[in-house]
């Protein structure tokens, strides 16, 4: 065995493995997303029980092996018990935490990527926020990290910065009306303004404006669109999730 490393992290997936251990995805902040073996979690007595399941947060020390890592101890600081034990809360929850995997690799700074995944488990916890607009926040900004996000600051084509536009998922942003021809769906400026919002601001301040809710239509119709031009999998989470309403 390699030597301990000590990594902050949140538990993406857990898979039971054998008779008593499971098999962790991390995304962590130094390592990026980490397979993890913890031996003997389905143990009742175990000090990996409580911190080996989905949405665990927290300090993770490894002992690093050929292909994956094996768990020596955990220091879990926020476990989200009030979003996993939430019907809908939970549905959202195991939604954003498969997205991330999707695009989270191992070897590269995911430090973005975990703060984001926080921050939105926050707001989904917050009331006053809706999910649905959560959600589509997150869809957004989690393509934005990841370098695949739409051009909406001005036109693909032409460059005009001066509205109205359409949204084309196709063509990869926003179109003026000289450019649109007939593609595209009309965007309303509120709507382009709040993804404009979205792709641009930090992390931090994501979760502080609220839209109406012809906007948050648009907002969902537009990223919709836009993730199944570029996510090349089926995520089962969002098909349980979409199966609830
Ligand atoms: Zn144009």
């Amino acid at each position: 065995m390699g030597e301990a490393v000590t990594v902050t992290g949140m538990v993406l997936s857990a898979m039971p493995v054998g008779e008593y251990d499971k098999r962790l995805v991390i995304l962590t902040r130094e390592r990026g997303k980490i397979a993890a073996f913890a031996r003997g979690a389905r143990r009742m007595n175990s000090p990996f029980l409580a911190g080996s399941r989905p949405f665990s947060f927290g300090e993770f020390t490894l002992y690093e092996g050929r292909s994956s890592y094996t768990v020596s101890s955990m220091s879990i600081s926020n476990y989200f018990v009030d979003l996993s034990n939430d019907f809908m809360g939970a549905l959202y929850g195991f939604y954003f935490l498969e997205l991330a995997e999707y695009y989270a690799r191992e070897n590269v700074d995911e430090s973005q990527m975990l703060k984001l995944l926080y921050q939105s488990f926050r707001a989904l916890l917050n009331e006053h926020i809706p999910d649905e607009l959560v959600k589509v926040i997150y869809e957004l900004k989690t393509m934005t990290v990841n370098g695949e996000y739409p051009q909406v600051f001005s036109c693909v084509q032409c460059g005009n910065t001066e509205g109205p536009y359409v949204f084309s998922a196709k063509r990869g942003g926003i179109l003026c009306g000289e450019c649109r021809e007939h593609e595209g769906m009309a965007m309303s400026g509120a709507a382009i303004y709040a993804m404009q919002y979205i792709i641009s601001s930090p992390i931090e301040k994501l979760y502080t404006f609220k839209v109406s809710d012809a906007v948050l239509a648009e907002l969902k119709k537009a990223v919709e669109q836009f993730m199944s031009r570029y996510i090349d999998r089926n995520l089962k989470s969002l098909e349980i999730l979409k199966s609830m309403y």
